[in-house]
């Protein structure tokens, strides 16, 4: 049984970034670079989202000395060496990365190596933007770490530029969202700030995802409510250790090369299910920002996810069934803190199940 009790018994350490949400806010670009003393700025993109980068070039006029569109998805070491040429090239002081986790992700590669300070524009609901943990793919292997140099200075969560995500990323975006706040719930270290930032961070995206299909206005809000959401859980996921479900997506992501934000919609409400006995009060946390009986927790994010229209099961995002053995032995082989102990057995059954699109069940 997880001790809920140590929640009177914590360490609280203040996340220092720098946020400005709101509609419009990239209008503050010049002003957020320039008090951090930056003169040439490297602006950073994948390559489908070059118009980002050109629209903040034009905000930023002179300071801004160069694009590189190369950011690629796991942010493959080849993508940061290229990047760092293009970026002492220029004599560049600091860094701006406007998209997703994988373009901030690249400027964190990049931070890690040459302490260039980063200004973040997510256009994803993430959360990388909130967080000292970086990804770097070399030889086929991931590996991720932790380090202050890595995290954004500044963020400009601004909803315009996420008016245009389609409805699909949007739904599994938010579910990758969602996760970091509920297993942010339960972490070892968690501690009752980060708790209540992962109950509104959920509420607002559970919320959020559900109205993106409505009407003109209800959408618009509902991204208001998204982005807001994205905000919360990615600081949750900055702050406090993850567990079981992130190890699993980590792992699955890694080995058998599958989506990031789709694995992590489709693993959640299983992870969840198995973790539910160990922790009820994060399971009563949860069903009140879901607004729904604790009990029902993953299978009102299950079957919310699927009506939104993410895909249900592993298999429908390329995972061989033959597969599911050898990710559980993955699973097992690093040891790692989750509130419920890892069982070979019921950890293969949440695989299969899993694997399947079968209804999550502990
Ligand atoms: P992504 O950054 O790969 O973006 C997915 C696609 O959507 C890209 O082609 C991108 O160009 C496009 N896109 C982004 N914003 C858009 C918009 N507003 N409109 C239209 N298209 C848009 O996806 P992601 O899920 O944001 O990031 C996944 C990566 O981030 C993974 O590598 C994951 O490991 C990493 N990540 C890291 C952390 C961390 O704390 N280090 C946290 C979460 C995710």
């Amino acid at each position: 049984m997880n001790d809920f009790a140590s929640d009177r018994n914590f360490l609280f350490q203040g996340f220092p970034a720098h946020v400005r949400f709101g509609r419009g806010k990239i209008g503050e670009l010049a002003e957020a670079c320039a008090s951090l003393g930056a003169k040439r700025v490297l602006l950073l993109s994948t390559p489908g989202r070059r118009d980002l980068p050109e629209r903040c070039a034009a905000l930023l006029g002179a300071s801004a000395v160069g694009i590189f569109d190369g950011a690629r998805m796991h942010v493959p070491v080849e993508s940061v060496d290229a990047a760092q040429a293009a970026a002492e090239a220029l004599s560049v002081d600091c860094l701006v990365a406007a998209g997703g986790g994988s373009t901030i992700g690249l400027a964190k590669g990049m931070a890690l190596r040459s302490g260039l300070p980063i200004v973040a524009i997510p256009t994803t609901y993430s959360g990388s933007e909130m967080t000292p943990i970086y990804g770097l793919t070399e030889n086929g292997i991931k590996r991720t770490g932790r380090d202050q140099r890595v995290a954004p200075r500044i963020v400009i969560y601004d909803p315009d530029l996420v008016d245009g995500l389609p409805p699909e990323t949007s739904v599994v975006s938010g579910f990758n969202a969602i996760a970091h706040g509920a297993e942010g719930l339960y972490a070892k270290d968690r501690n009752p700030i980060m708790s209540l930032l992962a109950e509104e961070g959920v509420r607002a995206l559970f919320g959020g995802l559900r109205g993106l299909s409505g009407q003109p206005d209800v959408a618009t809000a509902a991204r208001d409510d998204c982005l807001y959401g994205a905000w919360l859980c990615g600081t949750v996921l900055g702050s406090v250790g993850m567990s079981l479900h992130h190890k699993l997506c980590h792992t699955l992501g890694g080995s058998f090369d599958l989506p990031h934000a789709e694995t992590h919609t489709v693993v959640l409400p299983h992870a969840l299910a198995y973790n539910a006995p160990a922790v009820p009060e994060a399971m009563a946390v949860l069903g009140r920002a879901l607004d729904v009986p604790a009990s029902d927790v993953p299978q009102a994010l299950q079957q919310t996810a699927t009506a939104l229209g993410a895909p249900s099961g592993l298999r429908e995002l390329g995972m061989k069934e033959s597969d599911v053995d050898r990710a559980t032995q993955i699973a097992l082989a690093n040891a790692y803190w989750n509130p419920r102990p890892l069982e070979e057995g019921a950890l293969r059954a949440l695989l299969q199940r899993a694997w399947a699109g079968a209804p999550a069940a502990n």
